[in-house]
């Protein structure tokens, strides 16, 4: 096995040589930069698959998960394709291209696997911390929207994944007094 040696402090002259002193360097098998869920997702999955390599996450700020996967920086969906109509769009003919939300979906399950494998492994303690089912909703205003909406829900109900997209409802007219 090739093991790349990587310099921790990554301090590299104008000239592009390496400066740092040898009492700090230190050679790891992976250097992952930056404690977002990316580095945290793939040091889960290196660890168990090469459980031999040692793997060193660095990261700028104080704390993990301050940036984008900080909960209150992003809008803390897991992508499941269902209600995301962007992943859907309407093709010149008219046709609705669901390829790009049955591949979204299909990668979400992945994902949801990887909490339950590590549920069971006992490195995640409580799910109910960090995943909920959340009922979602597409809202659209205009005919040719509820066109869209009500021909989206029928490319999906055909899809691969119909068990996924069979919980999905049609799309319907909101009543006055409906509840969000
Ligand atoms: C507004 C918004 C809404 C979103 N909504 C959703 C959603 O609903 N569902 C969903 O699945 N995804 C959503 N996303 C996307 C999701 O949040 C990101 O794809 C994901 O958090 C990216 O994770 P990451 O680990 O790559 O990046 P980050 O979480 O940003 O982590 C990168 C880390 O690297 C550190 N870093 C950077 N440079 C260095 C360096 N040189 N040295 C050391 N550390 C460094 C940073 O400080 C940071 O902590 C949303 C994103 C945004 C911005």
């Amino acid at each position: 096995m090739c093991k790349s040696a990587v310099n921790l402090a990554l301090a590299m002259s104008a000239t592009g040589k390496d400066t740092t002193p040898a009492q700090e360097r230190k050679d790891v098998d992976v250097l992952l930069i930056g404690a977002g869920v990316m580095s945290a997702t793939l040091g889960a999955w290196l660890q168990d698959l090469e459980p031999d390599w040692s793997i060193e996450m660095v990261e700028r700020l104080d704390s993990v998960a301050e940036e984008s996967s900080n909960g209150w920086n992003n809008a803390g969906t897991g992508h499941a394709a269902l209600a995301e109509l962007n992943y859907t769009p309407q093709k010149a003919d008219g046709s609705i291209d669901i390829s790009k939300a049955v591949a979204i979906n299909e990668s979400f399950q992945i994902s949801r696997q990887f909490y339950a494998y590590h549920v069971q492994k006992g490195n995640l303690q409580n799910p109910k911390s960090f995943i909920h089912t959340t009922p979602h909703m597409s809202f659209v205003w205009g005919d040719d929207n509820v066109s869209f909406l009500r021909k989206r829900f029928q490319a999906l109900q055909k899809a691969r994944c119909s068990a996924v997209w069979t919980t999905q409802k049609m799309p319907g007219r909101l009543q006055s007094g409906s509840r969000w």
